[in-house]
């Protein structure tokens, strides 16, 4: 990635009148960590960065800063435009939200990254642990270069890459107004783990999910770092009626991810983001690819793929299969 190229871009996009601030990267204060950063003159934009280290989404800055830019009665009158940095994933999301209303694509502009993929922070933090200066990663070859303390190190890109970037199918951008670096291209949809958890029998299932979730202590860090969890009341957080208790335990935990992942079905574009930052590692994405699996299957359809396609669960057809109604 052409660190240049994407600052040059970003000036362009911040000398433009529409343009009010500009959404990217920053290296964070500490060690592996990378900072969201709000950009709002052409003097900032030497801080913007990007390198296989920017695994988080800015696609949930633009949900939790546009809400108080549009209430429903301003949104017609505000002009001004925010610029964001989007990867593959990140696109689809905003293709998602965008589908659904609820952000308008008049009040963006969008900057795609074609991307190779991201480090799992845990595996890299790990590898280094006590890693407190900033440093720099490169990837080159199918090697990520790690300089530490000037020191540089060379980690095989497989052992450091999340698990869900290996198996990406859409890492190029699909909606942008500018592309930064040429297209890559993706993978064909890989589903062997689902198909063996599909094999299983069902008290085999039960047994996998009741182990996962009972280790589950609800600190919510995967909802809220979902780009497609936006909604601004979470049935998580309503008490009259409470759907949800807030005690910890198994049965609670369960209708809390089943709640989730049926809230995601046909929505999820599989960023990875919630299972990468879940601190007792759940597999949350075998869920998520599951449903994204059955919803394939089923109705033929991807999410993300186009804002202008409406949403699954919003459509309706006559002749869709009714049986299961009694
Ligand atoms: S899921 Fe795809 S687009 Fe998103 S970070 Fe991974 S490789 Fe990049
Ligand atoms: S991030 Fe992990 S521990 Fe936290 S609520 Fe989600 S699944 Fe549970
Ligand atoms: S459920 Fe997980 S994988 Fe799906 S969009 Fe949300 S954070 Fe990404």
């Amino acid at each position: 990635m052409d660190i240049q190229k994407l600052r040059d871009e970003a000036k362009r996009a911040l000398g433009r009148k529409e343009i009010e601030y500009l959404i990217g990267y920053k290296k964070g204060s500490y060690g592996f960590r990378i900072s969201p950063c709000f950009i709002e003159t052409k003097e900032e934009v030497d801080q913007l960065t990007f390198s296989p280290l920017c695994s988080l989404s800015l696609v949930n800055y633009l949900t939790i800063e546009g809400k108080p830019l549009l209430p429903a009665d301003e949104k017609k009158s505000k002009a001004k435009k925010v610029a964001l940095l989007v990867r593959g994933c990140d696109s689809r999301a905003l293709n998602q939200i965008i589908a659904e209303g609820g952000i308008s694509p008049d009040q963006l502009y969008v900057i795609g990254i074609p991307c190779s993929g991201v480090i799992d922070l845990k595996k890299i933090e790990a590898r280094f642990p006590h890693t407190p200066d900033p440093v720099d990663v490169v990837e080159e070859n199918g090697n990520y270069i790690i300089t530490i303390n000037d020191q540089s190190h060379t980690v095989p890109v497989d052992e450091l890459k999340a698990e869900t970037c290996k198996t990406c199918q859409y890492p190029t951008p699909l909606t942008c107004k500018k592309l930064i670096g040429d297209k890559r291209a993706g993978n064909p949809p890989q589903y062997e783990d689902i198909q063996i958890l599909e094999a299983q029998p069902p008290e085999e299932k039960w047994q996998f999910w009741q182990n996962q979730f009972s280790r589950c202590i609800r600190c919510y860090a995967c909802r809220n770092s979902c780009p497609l969890c936006y909604c601004d009341g979470c049935i998580l957080e309503k008490l009259k009626p409470q759907w949800v208790k807030r005690s910890v335990d198994t049965n609670e935990n369960f209708m809390f991810h089943i709640t989730r992942a049926f809230h995601l079905a046909g929505r999820c574009i599989s960023c990875g983001e919630c299972e990468r930052v879940c601190p007792v590692d759940i597999p949350l994405m075998k869920l998520n690819r599951k449903m994204e699996k059955d919803v394939k299957e089923l109705f033929d359809f991807e999410a993300g793929l186009d804002p202008e396609v409406k949403p699954l669960l919003n459509t309706f057809a006559i002749e869709d299969p009714e049986d299961f109604i009694l």
